[in-house]
């Protein structure tokens, strides 16, 4: 089952089986702490990029073996709002269960309305937004070149208003990048404009290609303070480590396509049983031929 994954646990959503409906790597951003890698798609361009029917009969096979999923949850290789046949998909698939579907997405597609009609039948929407200034929003998301960062926060209130089921805005902090007054104000600013249900602040993780850095417990806590205690903190949550990812890594170091290959699990997956590794200080990274290897430390 290519186009599903999980079910991962999830701070937000619990048990979330993830359908992952665009090829590796398409989005309309780029951005520094993506734990996925680099975009080699960076598009705006709406396509039917995997079968709706393909992705709708692996969640049916799916589901008729296991039911204990908290959230269907459109997330992935990229950009979910991308496909052209989301709306439709999230139809059909609330026709099929009772389970309720999530949408993750960087909300640079909400400023269209086909886009923005495509997700009212989603029980969950979660946005991220991480700038509310243009060279914060470049430094940060590296947007594709026709998007703006006001068009997108009005998208998003332009959503909200139309949009009846539950908004939960994520921004992710990074050190140094957006965690800067004036910043956490801009984003505060538009937050109100915006009116979430949930505002959720997270920092990141060090992704597979990128050199960027978390912000500290207390830095969080200075910035969650920032927006009026409406805001809550949010971490991911630990997952079990794969029991078969230290034996291969201790044969040789792995890419993160070809951890995936070998144990015949999602990327996404692999990110997030790597990052219980990393944060074990069991594995180290080494990069080669421009390539960022995972290998055990001796
Ligand atoms: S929007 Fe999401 S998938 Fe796209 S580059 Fe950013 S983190 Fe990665």
């Amino acid at each position: 089952m290519s186009n599903i994954f999980g079910p991962v646990p999830s701070r937000r959503l619990g048990r979330s089986l993830g359908l992952d409906i665009t090829p590796y790597k398409t989005c309309t951003f780029d951005c520094v702490y993506c734990q996925i890698g680099r975009t080699t798609n960076k598009t705006v361009q709406r396509m039917d990029y995997i079968p709706k029917n393909l992705v709708l009969s692996e969640l049916k096979d799916f589901l008729d073996m296991e039911e204990d999923i908290d959230y269907i949850t459109f997330s992935g290789s990229g950009e979910p709002t991308l496909h052209s046949g989301i709306g439709e998909m999230i139809n059909d698939i609330k026709s099929m269960t009772d389970i309720p579907v999530a949408v993750l997405t960087n909300g640079s597609l909400l400023l269209r309305e086909d886009v923005r009609k495509d997700l009212l039948s989603a029980d969950v929407v979660l946005p991220s937004l991480d700038a509310a200034s243009e060279s914060v929003f470049h430094a940060v998301n590296r947007p594709h070149e026709s998007l703006g960062i006001r068009e997108i926060i009005d998208g998003l209130r332009v959503f909200r208003k139309v949009f009846e089921n539950e908004l939960w805005l994520e921004i992710m902090f990074v050190k140094g990048m957006n965690d800067w007054i004036d910043e956490i104000t801009a984003l505060s600013d538009a937050v109100c404009e915006i009116d979430p249900d949930r505002i959720q602040l997270n920092t990141v993780v060090r992704p597979p290609c990128e050199d960027v850095e978390p912000v500290d417990e207390d830095g969080m806590i200075r910035i969650c303070r920032e927006f009026g205690g409406d805001a809550e903190i949010i971490a991911e949550q630990r997952i079990e480590v794969h029991p078969e990812i230290l034996p291969l890594l201790q044969r040789r170091p792995l890419t993160i396509e070809e951890i995936s290959e070998s144990l015949g699990i999602h990327r996404n997956e692999v990110v997030k049983h790597l990052r219980g590794l990393k944060e074990g200080g069991k594995i180290v990274e080494t990069v080669h031929a421009g390539k960022r290897y995972l290998g055990v430390k001796m």
